[in-house]
């Protein structure tokens, strides 16, 4: 009985959201793949994400909260901002967990968690993080950045600082202005080289539609009737 009640809340509560075109890009995205966002912009029916993984995505909203009101709590180190909007622009939008100081530097904060199999086989931060990390320092003009991992089942923690990066920096905002690019001519990129073992295909809520195309670039008009007569 209150598996169908708390499942059916969590599903209520996606569907209230509703589902609107992507209008710019997020930081979280850096790294991710560009028909993945591509589809996004384009609003294309997504598969519906199981009740369990909703509540995930709650549970690392608390992981972020408990840090935080430790963090919040020292005196070793100060809070100056947290949930911190990056200044407007066109672009890209984002909102950095923190931004914190030691009495010397301050560092952009940014928590993530993970299962325990994840967490203990990375052995580095996941390359996405540190791009999204990167943007952060970027936009706030803050030369040292902390990822801060946080296993979901025993609470351990792993932590790397990093120094800000122009290259990659540069590397990323350029990734983007192509993709804006192809979003506005309405040329899908192509596939992730990895396609499909790699692990964003498989958690990809487009995988199905992504199978139905080439794994080259694609007339966005042409493959929008391919999915509409599906
Ligand atoms: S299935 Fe893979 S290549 Fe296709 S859109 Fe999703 S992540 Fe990208």
């Amino acid at each position: 009985m209150l598996h169908e009640i708390i499942d059916k809340y969590y599903l209520d509560k996606e569907k209230d959201r509703g589902r609107k075109p992507q209008k710019h890009f997020y930081i979280s995205q850096a790294g991710k793949c560009p028909r993945h966002i591509f589809f996004k912009f384009k609003n294309v029916p997504e598969k519906e994400l199981e009740p369990h993984i909703l509540r995930l995505f709650e549970h690392g909203d608390h992981m972020h909260q408990l840090i935080m009101s430790a963090l919040t709590s020292t005196r070793d180190v100060h809070i100056v901002a947290s949930e911190v909007e990056i200044p407007p622009q066109e672009l890209v939008s984002g909102r950095a967990d923190a931004v914190i100081s030691d009495g010397n530097q301050l560092y952009v904060l940014d928590i993530k968690s993970m299962n325990s199999i994840v967490f203990r086989s990375m052995e580095e931060p996941k390359p996405e993080n540190v791009q999204q990390l990167q943007l952060y320092l970027y936009y706030f003009k803050i030369s040292k950045g902390i990822l801060l991992y946080v296993n979901k089942d025993n609470l351990q923690l792993k932590e790397y600082i990093f120094n800000y990066d122009s290259k990659k920096v540069e590397t990323l905002i350029n990734g983007m202005m192509l993709l804006r690019k192809q979003i506005d001519t309405n040329i899908i990129p192509k596939r992730l080289t990895s396609y499909p073992s790699d692990w964003q295909c498989r958690y990809c809520q487009y995988k199905s539609v992504c199978s139905m195309g080439a794994p080259d670039e694609m007339k966005w008009n042409d493959f929008k009737e391919k999915i509409q007569s599906r």
